[in-house]
C-alpha cells in the first residue's frame, strides 16, 4: 500500500481536520462538517414538473473559454477526482455578478450497473458522468477561498455526460492524459484546449438553483446551473475514465 493510502483529501478546505486513516463515508460527513446537514445541499434531483420558468434568467455566456492561449493547463489528481486548473481570464457572464473561472473536474460516481455516475439527476435519471466548471464571484470577493463560504460566492456549471457510440474528441483533451495521474497528488501539464467545446450547444436551457459544494465542507455557496442538454462521449471513452477512478478510490480514505 502506498504511503498516500491515508492521505487527507482536502477538496476545497482551507483548514483540515485529520482523522487518522479511518473511513469517513458520506453518512458521517455532517459529524465533521455541519454544513453537510444544511437545507440547500447539492446535488439534487431536478423534477421537471416542479420547475418554474423564470423569464429573468438569461443564457449564460462563457467568457474566454475558447481563448486558451499556448500555456499548458495543469491536470491533477486531488485524491478525489481529476481537476484542471483554469486561467483567470476565463469567466462567466449572464449572472448578477461577474464570475471568474477556477477549475473544472469530473465525477464518475461509483460506476455500478444500477448507479449512474452523475451527481445531479433529472426526473430520477442519472447520467453516466458529470463535468463541473467552478467559478468564484470576483466582483464581491478577492479569491476562491474568500468566496467559497459566502452565499452567491460560487457559480458552478453542471454538464451531464451520457455514453453512446460516437467519440467526443473534445473530451480526449482530458481523457488522453488521465493515465498519467493515477495516484493522488500527481500533476501533469497538458496542452491547452477550447473549454467551450466540452459544453452542450444549447446554453439557453438550464436548471438554476442555490445549492452547495457536493463534498465536504458542503458550503451552501453555489449558484448551480445544470444544463438540460447532455453531452455525449463514447462507451470506450467512459471506460478509460472509469479505470482511473477504480485505481484512485483505493487511496480515498478520509475527507477532511
Ligand atoms: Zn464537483
Amino acid at each position: 500500500v502506498r504511503e498516500s493510502a491515508y492521505v487527507c483529501v482536502c477538496v476545497f478546505v482551507p483548514g483540515c481536520i485529520q482523522d487518522s486513516g479511518s473511513l469517513v463515508g458520506q453518512s458521517e460527513w455532517s459529524a465533521y462538517f455541519p454544513d453537510c446537514r444544511g437545507t440547500s445541499q447539492s446535488p439534487i434531483d431536478v423534477v421537471t414538473t416542479q420547475t418554474k420558468y423564470d423569464p429573468s434568467l438569461i443564457p449564460l455566456t462563457p467568457l474566454g473559454y475558447s481563448q486558451h492561449g499556448n500555456k499548458p493547463f495543469t491536470l491533477y489528481n486531488n485524491g478525489h477526482t481529476a481537476v484542471i486548473e483554469l486561467p483567470e481570464w476565463m469567466g462567466l457572464g449572464g449572472l448578477p455578478w461577474l464570475f471568474t473561472a477556477v477549475q473544472m473536474h469530473l465525477h464518475w460516481g461509483s460506476g455500478g450497473p444500477s448507479h449512474g455516475g452523475s451527481e445531479h439527476t433529472i426526473n430520477g435519471l442519472s447520467a453516466d458522468a458529470e463535468l463541473h466548471v467552478v467559478h468564484y464571484n470576483s466582483e464581491l470577493y478577492p479569491n476562491m477561498s474568500a468566496a467559497m463560504t459566502q452565499r452567491d460566492g460560487l457559480a458552478v456549471l453542471g454538464i451531464l455526460i451520457v455514453t453512446g457510440e460516437e467519440t467526443n474528441l473534445a473530451f480526449n483533451s482530458i481523457l488522453n492524459y488521465l493515465s498519467r495521474i493515477r495516484h493522488a497528488d500527481q500533476k501533469v501539464p497538458i496542452p491547452a484546449f477550447d473549454i467551450q467545446s466540452l459544453l452542450p450547444k444549447d446554453l439557453g436551457r438550464y436548471y438554476r438553483y442555490n445549492g452547495s459544494l457536493t463534498t465536504p465542507p458542503c458550503y451552501q455557496s453555489v449558484i448551480w446551473t445544470v444544463f438540460h442538454e447532455r453531452v455525449q462521449i463514447s462507451k470506450a471513452q467512459h471506460g478509460r475514465s472509469y479505470l482511473l477512478v477504480r485505481l484512485h478510490r483505493i487511496f480515498l480514505h478520509v475527507f477532511c
